[in-house]
C-alpha cells in the first residue's frame, strides 16, 4: 500500500455489524466476557479500545513500523518513552527542543535520577564526546522547534548503533509524509498528534511507533500501567484528520515556500529559517532525508526588538496568535514569551530564540491572503 492509500485505509475496516464505512467510536470503558477471560480481544479501555487500536495500526503503517501506541498528549508519549530508562541513566538530546520536552526532562525526570545533556546535534563530535557507559538514549527533534535546524538521522542512527543506544526521533514537525525516521535507522519515532497528524486543531494526543517487539512490549506495559491513554472520540478525530494528511502537507509546504521567499526579500526581516532555502546551513541534509521542507517558517526582525515582534504578531489577521501548529489555519507565535518561556533566556538565546524571533505555522489558506496579511503587519513596525 502506498502512503496516500495508507492514510485512508491502514488499520481500518468497515464495521462488521452495520457496514459503517467509518471506524465506529467505541465509547465504552469495558467489554462483556462470556466467562472469565473469554472475550473478543478487549477487556478494559485503558488496556485497549477498538477505535484507538485502529489509529495505532494506522500510525504504525504510516511510519513503516510494526507497533503503534497512542497517549493522551505528545508529552504523555515522551513521558512513557523516558520511562524505559532507570535512575542513573543518561540521555543526550537536541539543544533546541520544544520547550515542554525540555521542561519534562529537566524539571521532572531529572528529579528521578535521569540525567539529560543538551547539545548541538549537527556537530557529531559534540555527541560522541558526551557518551559514557551511563548513556542510554539519543533524543533528536528534526526539524527543530522553533529554529528549524535539521539533524542527520542516518548519522545519528550509526552513532546509536555503535554505542548500543536507543535512538528516538520526535517527528512532529515533518510527519511521516515528509520523513520516516525508522527507515533511516531510528528505534522509536514519536509525535504530538495534536499538530499536523490531526491537522484541525481540535485534539491533543501523542503517538509512538517502533519496529522491535521487545521495545513495543515495554511501551505497552508502560502505557497500560501508567494509563495516559486517549479516549475513543479523540482517536476517531485523529484517524479522520490523517485521511487528508498527504494533501494538507503538500499545500503546507507549497505555502511555506512562498512565505519563506517573501520574508527573505523583506526589508524589515533579518533572518529567515526554513530548511528549503538553499541558504539554510543544513539544506542538503533536509533534501536527502525529507520529501519536502515542511510548513513551519521562523524569522527575526532587523534590530531584534521585542516590541517589534509583539507588534507584528498582534496585528496579523489570518495568522492567529496562538500556541500550537500544524492545523489547516495559519498561526503565529512568539517563542521567547510563549512556547519556549520555560527555557532560561541565556539558554534560549544560545540556540537562536532571540526576542524578535517569530514562528509561523503556515496553513493551507490562499497564499495571496497570507502574504498580504504578513506585509500589512510588518508595515506596523
Ligand atoms: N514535540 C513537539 C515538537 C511539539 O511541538 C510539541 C508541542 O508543541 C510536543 C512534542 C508536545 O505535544 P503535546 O502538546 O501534544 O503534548
Amino acid at each position: 500500500m502506498k502512503f496516500a492509500t495508507k492514510t485512508i485505509h491502514a488499520g481500518q475496516k468497515s464495521d462488521p455489524t452495520t457496514g459503517a464505512i467509518m471506524t465506529p467510536i467505541y465509547q465504552t470503558s469495558t467489554y462483556i466476557q462470556a466467562s472469565p477471560g473469554d472475550h473478543k480481544g478487549y477487556e478494559y479501555s485503558r488496556t485497549g479500545n477498538p477505535t484507538r487500536s485502529a489509529l495505532e495500526k494506522n500510525l504504525a503503517a504510516l511510519e513503516n513500523g510494526s507497533y503503534g501506541l497512542c497517549f493522551g498528549s505528545g508529552l504523555a508519549a515522551i513521558d512513557s518513552i523516558i520511562k524505559l530508562l532507570s535512575p542513573g541513566d543518561e540521555v543526550i538530546a537536541t539543544n533546541d527542543l520544544y520547550g515542554g520536552t525540555y521542561r519534562l526532562f529537566k524539571k521532572i525526570f531529572q528529579n528521578y535520577g535521569i540525567k539529560f545533556h543538551f547539545t548541538e546535534m549537527s556537530d557529531l563530535n559534540s555527541i560522541t564526546d558526551l557518551i559514557t557507559t551511563k548513556t542510554k538514549m539519543l533524543w533528536a527533534e528534526t526539524p527543530t522547534n522553533p529554529m528549524l535546524n535539521i539533524i542527520d538521522i542516518k548519522k545519528m542512527a550509526s552513532i546509536a548503533k555503535e554505542y548500543s543506544l536507543l535512538f528516538v526521533v520526535d517527528n512532529t514537525f515533518a510527519t511521516p509524509f515528509l520523513q520516516k525516521p525508522l527507515d533511516l535507522g531510528a528505534h522509536i519515532v514519536m509525535h504530538s498528534l495534536t499538530k499536523y497528524m490531526g491537522g484541525h486543531s481540535d485534539v491533543v494526543m501523542g503517538g509512538v511507533v517502533c519496529k522491535e517487539k521487545e521495545i513495543a512490549e515495554k511501551l505497552f506495559f508502560i502505557q497500560n500501567s501508567c494509563g495516559a491513554v486517549p479516549g475513543p472520540m479523540d482517536s476517531f478525530l485523529i484517524l479522520r484528520g490523517i485521511k487528508t494528511l498527504h494533501l494538507r502537507m503538500e499545500r503546507h509546504c507549497k505555502n511555506a515556500k512562498e512565505i519563506a521567499m517573501f520574508l527573505s526579500n523583506h526589508s524589515k526581516v533579518e533572518n529567515v529559517y526554513w530548511p528549503g532555502l538553499t541558504s539554510h546551513p543544513n539544506h542538503d541534509i533536509a533534501k536527502n532525508q525529507m520529501a519536502d521542507f515542511g510548513g513551519m517558517v521562523s524569522f527575526t526582525l532587523k534590530n531584534n526588538k521585542l516590541q517589534d515582534a509583539i507588534t507584528v504578531v498582534s496585528n496579523t489577521h489570518y495568522f492567529t496568535l496562538a500556541e500550537s501548529l500544524g492545523g489547516v489555519e495559519s498561526l503565529c507565535g512568539h517563542p521567547a514569551s510563549m512556547t519556549h518561556a520555560a527555557i532560561p533566556k541565556v539558554e534560549r538565546e544560545k540556540t537562536g530564540v532571540v526576542d524578535s524571533l517569530i514562528r509561523l505555522s503556515v496553513g493551507i489558506e490562499d497564499i495571496g491572503d497570507l502574504i498580504y496579511d504578513l506585509e500589512n503587519s510588518l508595515q506596523k513596525i
